[in-house]
């Protein structure tokens, strides 16, 4: 077997242009770039064009409920824009920045794999150009407002530190900042209160900083975030402490979406990164739109499996943003078929046609789902070594009876050289006009409605309950007016259901929502549904145990 080479070694080995050339193919003079070193630059809101941004392509990739590993949906996005360059089309890539709690924990980098990834690589997947540590520190201020504000005597905002929902954030999987009690060592060391660490990517910041237009709408939500209630019950939100001003500067330069390049040499744009399980999974608006902006087709991808990521992306984004994504690509693997079909971990590289034919299942209900918002979706099957032509030939006929064309991708092996088949056929159906994105919900609908139409259509549940807890989260809701805002779900992306055991496509269950968080700043309720940690743990191997640097700063272990 000949040895493959890692992500990173490829990545490495890469040629990369200096980020100024790359901008000169989007028409980016070099004066407007605010450049982070060679390879990295950001851009000035001022590039965004509506009217561009309406005439434009946006492309939508999704996937199947995955495994573990992913199953390919970044790397599918690039390759796929490389495919589209190679056969003459202005297209650019717009991605969330990784989150360093996946880089050292189980899921690894997320700058794409093989020969379609962006780079470069290392600084994507590590400290970047700071926007990550920009928002930890604009949460985290507030925390420490809220605090100072219980502690002084002449500002006192009479806040009950019971009823407190903000959390201190830090990117890192560390499952013991959970639950923390603060303020102990007596009276000049703070209020003892409960407290707790959220992972940056679950932090409401990072969901207003993806939903903000403009600095001056990143201000008005920062402000509008709800901290909790004064001992006579009136609610107090950040703007009460006088918050948001210095958090918006905190967050300047976070806000310009980051421009880099794909190993062929095509402009990418990072920007943001919320997860798709506990927030809602898609990078910022700001980003997209610029896209759009520049290019005259703009792949863009939504975490996780078209349930958790998808949904919101459809529900929540594209409400708040106007965007209508004119394509969606369902990325699908035969292992993952092979999953939902009953094989183990050890047995994803197995052949078996019987597997695959019961796996899928799943499939077949991230499409029909796809198409209740008005979207014929493309099934890319992201080709993994171990595929076998059989097995392929299975998912393209399985789709075919659902009206829908199923095309390997091979940008991982081969980059845009292997998917040009799939760029054509997305480029086919969006000059055929077939698509017309709509919503699933009305927004006005009441709290509990919107849950029961996302849990009944795309879930396939058959119905939602609700703990104590999450029904005295409802009375808060409506006691603060926020009724009408969309919901955004945090459930295991490992089952369409809220059991991470129930593969393929369950039937007859009910999901549970356990508790409400409220994002009032960036405008939606996040029912938890399950049990759903909004701060992960590391395994017991975790991947940063297989990193290191040599003398010369060369890194290894990095995928
Ligand atoms: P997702 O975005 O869906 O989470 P990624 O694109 O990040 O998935 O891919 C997850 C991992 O799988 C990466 O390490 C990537 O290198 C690897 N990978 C993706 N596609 C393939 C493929 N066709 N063959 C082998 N490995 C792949
Ligand atoms: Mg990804």
């Amino acid at each position: 077997k000949p040895k493959v080479k890692t992500d990173l070694e490829i990545a490495q080995n890469a040629k990369m242009a200096h980020i100024r050339d790359i901008a000169a193919k989007l028409g980016v003079d070099e004066d407007d770039l605010e450049l982070y070193g060679k390879y990295k630059a950001k851009l000035p809101l001022n590039l965004i064009d509506q009217e561009k941004v309406d005439k434009n392509n946006l492309i939508l990739v999704t996937a199947l409920t995955p495994t573990p590993a992913g199953e390919g949906k970044t790397t599918v996005s690039i390759g796929l824009t490389e495919g589209l360059n190679k056969i003459g089309k202005k297209a650019m890539v717009v991605l969330r920045e990784p989150s360093l709690g996946p880089v050292f924990g189980i899921k690894g980098g997320a700058a794409g794999g093989g020969y379609s990834q962006v780079v470069p690589m290392e600084d994507i997947n590590l400290h970047f150009t700071g926007d990550f540590s920009a928002i930890e520190k604009a949460n985290n201020l507030l925390a420490a407002l809220i605090d100072n504000n219980i502690q002084s005597k002449t500002r006192n905002l009479g806040l009950d530190p019971r009823t407190i929902l903000w959390k201190r954030v830090i990117d890192m999987n560390d499952r013991s900042l959970r639950h923390i009690i603060l303020g102990i060592g007596g009276t000049a060391n703070g209020i003892p209160r409960e407290g707790g660490f959220n992972i940056t990517a679950a932090s409401e910041i990072m969901a207003i900083l993806c939903m903000a237009k403009d600095l001056e709408d990143l201000k008005v939500k920062l402000g509008n975030i709800f901290v909790g209630f004064t001992y006579d019950r009136k609610p107090i939100y950040a703007r009460d402490l006088n918050a948001h001003g210095a958090m918006a500067i905190l967050l300047k330069d976070a806000i310009k979406p980051n421009l880099v390049q794909t190993l062929e040499g095509n402009p990418a744009i990072i920007h943001g990164g919320p997860f798709a399980n506990i927030a809602q999974g898609t990078n910022t608006i700001i980003a997209t739109k610029m896209g759009l902006s520049l290019s005259e087709y703009v792949v863009t991808e939504a975490g996780f499996g078209a349930d958790l990521g998808a949904e919101k992306f459809l529900n929540i984004k594209c409400g708040y943003s106007g965007l209508k994504p004119r394509a969606l690509v369902l990325v699908a693997t035969i292992r993952a078929l092979r999953h939902h079909g009953g094989a183990k971990p050890e047995e994803y590289n197995d052949p078996s046609l019987e597997r695959v034919e019961k796996g899928f299942a799943n499939l077949e209900k991230h499409i029909e789902n796809s198409k209740k918002y008005g979207i014929t979706p493309v099934v890319a099957i992201n080709n993994f070594i171990s595929d076998t032509q059989e097995e392929i030939n299975l998912v393209k006929e399985k789709c075919a009876a659902m009206g829908v064309k199923a095309i390997v991708s091979e940008g991982w092996g081969r980059g845009g050289e292997g998917t040009q088949d799939l760029a054509k056929t997305v480029v086919e159906v969006i000059g055929s006009g077939v698509n017309g994105f709509k919503p699933l919900y009305d927004w006005n609908l009441s709290v509990k409605e919107k849950i029961d139409i996302i849990a009944k259509e795309i879930y396939g549940a058959n119905g939602v309950e609700y703990s104590k807890k999450a029904e005295l989260g409802l009375k808060r809701i409506a006691n603060l007016g926020l009724e009408h805002l969309p919901i955004c779900v945090a459930k295991t992306q490992k089952s369409f259901s809220d059991n991470e055991r129930l593969i393929g496509r369950p039937t007859n269950f009910h999901i549970t929502v356990r508790e409400f968080e409220i994002a009032a700043g960036a405008g939606f309720i996040i029912p938890i549904v399950g049990v759903m940690m909004r701060m992960p743990g590391l395994p017991s191997v975790p991947a940063s145990e297989g990193m290191d640097i040599d003398g010369y700063g060369k890194i290894t272990g990095l995928s």
